[in-house]
């Protein structure tokens, strides 16, 4: 899971933005984020400099200079080509490009109080901004002139695509409506993003309103220390010092479900959480999904589309809802069926205690734990000491040079937000440079929670060569100085993740920044992050760089075959509960229509009786807690992404499995950067996989990495080619 996307739909509304009223307030001239970047690297951003309050009359500023810049382009007396249009809109806005950047790294890792509040103010400005650029007609008229007569104007391939995208991008953002139809459009978007904040809002207000205060030790039974003493620091940090706090969160519920032996606990926290946004108060989120799935399907109709859902869809790589069906559909069968055996296996393991219970949600994490220590002897705690965090560091480094031939080097002349902050130069085979990579590995106040990829500066040379700059995040506890900090599997798993996305943007080789990097449809941004993720576990990078923080000595061999046996177990599990929400997602986006009321919570038990969910399973996400549907349109009808991304990132495993050198071989490493990391989105996404893999993705690899029986007619991620 990545918050890459996440940001870049804040960089988006940020880089495609202009103010409400163009009477923005003069900025000062020593607004240090006003400035071109200078210094190294192609410059890098002032963040030594910047200031809460450099933030509001720096954004009001850049947006006044992006009007501007647009009205340049429309007042134009020359005929509408490549370069008078389409180019000069690639750079327009580099002001605010920048200032853009640096907001966001301010919102994701230094949300103080009164950052938040100029947040809050300029959140709307930036979203009226962004409908003024793209319900202009002028510019409209002029990026529509370059379409039509494309194929008189002897455009590179690269800027056939651009074109293509710009006016496709206006066409589906509502420029060819008339004004009654804009207008109405305007205020469906005001009033959605409104709902996206009261629905994150009140999801908020119950994950920090509902806290179980537990005062007996007997309460704790079968919670390891760990868990214990994040428990008592909770609640002693709520006032309940002695006593122990479990959070109405994710990281809270979780363990808990896993380890407590209070089954009449587990099912209080349990009915706690997936209650959250549907307990019938203040917070209740299901009037709020109503409206917004009825303001969906009304914008998608005044667009001139069947739903909500082919709306999103038609950019991506799955192109259509009917499509991303057919895939979840395919892979739902197995799954529920191996969620069967996996809760036969904790049925009878139950039974052999004498525990005399049925399965129920609550008791599932907890005996599928039992089961995974019966039968695969792995214990978490045996396999953190090889995994020291600058160590994998080390090893991401030395995979990204054996794959793309890059070289890093810690510089010391690019400042940063905050000291635990480190950069590094990155270089290419023959010296050249490439970009900077930025680590941000701690937790602290005001810093979101997870680990994400970011792009400060993206990767371009219409106008000159410029170096990309990207940053990974994580929330590591900073450990005292000198100590190693160890990390769980599944974290190291998460570091490799993330370096992917860091180094889809590194490998960019593109003529025009908005197609750079990771700018690509949803579907296909967690496919070179999902496929990284398989290199941790090479012998090469575990025996060099998964060494004992004590003894130097690498990862037992058994260790790391138990680890990949223990891979596939409980896939039906992670499967069901993902592919559920996926589902329901997709259906209740296809449903709506502008003049029906669903009702959310009668919609997801017909869906999911409809579909057969295991009982003994609930929705990753249940509709009145899904943020990534309803706190914004990013996800929306998208949360299938994630498993289309998965199956293409299984599939280009194989390659490399099946490849002479495995996982290093140099060809296939080839194919992937000329077709994938080099790319970002100057070709359609299909194309590109097919040019790496020789062929379609099929969803076979996928089926054997979850370890599910792999079906012969299974449909395939084969989309249709765009124009
Ligand atoms: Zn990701």
């Amino acid at each position: 899971m990545s918050k890459v996307l996440f940001l870049a739909v804040v960089v988006a509304v940020v880089a495609a933005g202009v103010p409400a009223n163009a009477a923005a307030p003069a900025a000062s001239p020593a607004n240090p984020l006003l400035a071109p970047w200078s210094g190294p690297y192609g410059g890098v951003p002032p963040f030594g400099a910047v200031r809460v309050e450099h933030f509001k009359p720096a954004l009001e500023a850049a947006m006044a200079e992006q009007l501007k810049e647009i009205d340049a382009i429309t007042a134009n007396p020359a005929k509408p080509d490549f370069a008078n249009t389409i180019a000069a809109l690639e750079r327009a806005g580099r002001t605010l490009n920048r200032v853009g950047a640096i907001f966001g790294v301010f919102s994701s890792t230094m949300s103080t109080p009164d950052f938040q509040a100029v947040e809050s103010e300029m959140a709307p400005k930036l979203a009226a901004f962004g409908d003024q650029i793209t319900q202009n007609e002028k510019l409209f008229a002029r990026v529509a002139a370059v379409y039509d007569s494309r194929g008189t104007l002897n455009l590179t391939p690269e800027q056939k695509r651009l074109v293509w995208l710009d006016y496709t991008g206006l066409v589906r953002a509502g420029a060819k409506l008339d004004k009654p139809a804009k207008d109405r459009l305007t205020a469906i978007n005001q009033r959605l993003a409104s709902l996206f904040t009261s629905f994150s809002q009140n999801l908020l207000a119950d994950e920090t309103d509902y806290v179980l205060v537990l005062d007996k030790e007997a309460d704790l039974a079968g919670l390891p220390d760990s868990l214990r003493q994040a428990a008592a620091a909770a609640a002693e940090s709520r006032g309940h010092k002695g006593k122990w706090a479990i959070l109405n969160t994710r990281s809270s519920m979780e363990p808990f479900l896993t380890y407590s032996d209070r089954r009449d606990l587990r099912e209080k926290v349990w009915r706690t959480y997936y209650n959250r946004g549907d307990n019938g108060d203040a917070h209740d989120n299901n009037k709020i999904i109503t409206e917004i799935l009825k303001l969906r399907a009304e914008r998608a109709k005044l667009l001139g589309y069947q739903t909500h859902a082919h709306w999103r869809l038609e950019n991506t790589m799955a192109k259509t809802p009917e499509r991303a069906m057919e895939l979840m559909e395919a892979v739902w069968t197995p799954a529920v069926a191996r969620v069967h055996e996996e809760v036969a296996d904790m049925q009878a393991l139950a039974d052999k205690e004498g525990a005399k219970i049925t399965i129920e949600p609550w008791d599932y994490r907890y005996y599928a734990e039992k089961v995974r220590k019966a039968k695969y002897d792995l214990d978490e705690n045996a396999v953190m000491p090889y995994l020291q965090l600058e160590k994998l560091r080390e090893g991401m480094f030395w995979a990204a040079g054996e794959l793309f031939g890059f070289h890093f080097t810690q510089v010391k002349d690019a400042p940063v937000v905050q000291p635990d902050i480190r950069v590094w130069k990155v270089t290419d085979a023959a010296g050249k440079l490439v970009g900077l990579w930025y680590f941000d590995p701690y937790a602290r106040p005001g810093k979101g929670s997870g680990a994400w990829m970011n792009a400060y500066r993206n990767q371009e040379r219409f106008d000159g060569a410029v170096p990309t700059i990207v940053s990974n995040n994580t929330n590591f506890v900073k450990g005292k100085p000198g100590e190693p900090i160890l990390i769980s599997w599944d974290d190291a798993t998460g570091l490799f993740h993330e370096f992917g996305h860091a180094l889809h943007g590194l490998n960019s080789s593109v003529e025009y920044p908005s197609l750079s990097g990771t700018s690509v449809p949803n579907d296909y941004a967690e496919f070179p992050s999902q496929l990284m993720e398989n290199f941790l576990s090479t012998p090469e990078v575990l025996n060099r760089y998964a060494l004992h923080y004590q003894t130097g000595k690498p990862i037992p061999k058994e260790l790391v075959e138990r680890l990949d046996r223990a891979a596939k177990f409980n896939q039906g599990f992670k499967t069901v509960e993902y592919l559920a929400g996926a589902i329901v997602d997709m259906k209740l986006h296809l449903a709506a229509t502008p003049d029906k009321d669903i009702d959310p919570d009668a919609f997801e038990r017909q869906a999911l009786a409809e579909l057969g969910m295991p009982k003994e399973i609930v929705m990753r996400h249940r509709t009145p807690q899904f943020g990534h549907i309803f706190a914004g349109d990013g996800y929306s009808a998208g949360y299938y992404a994630y498993l289309w991304s998965d199956t293409l990132a299984a599939d280009a495993w194989e390659a490399f499995k099946e490849a002479p050198g495995g996982p290093w071989d140099k060809d296939v490493a080839k194919r992937l950067h000329d077709h994938v990391f080099s790319v970002g989105n100057t070709i359609d996404p299909a194309d590109g996989y097919r040019a790496f893999r020789g062929r379609d993705p099929g969803t076979a690899a996928l089926m054997r990495k979850r370890g599910f029986p792999v079906a012969p007619k299974v449909a395939a991620p084969t989309p249709a080619t765009q124009q």
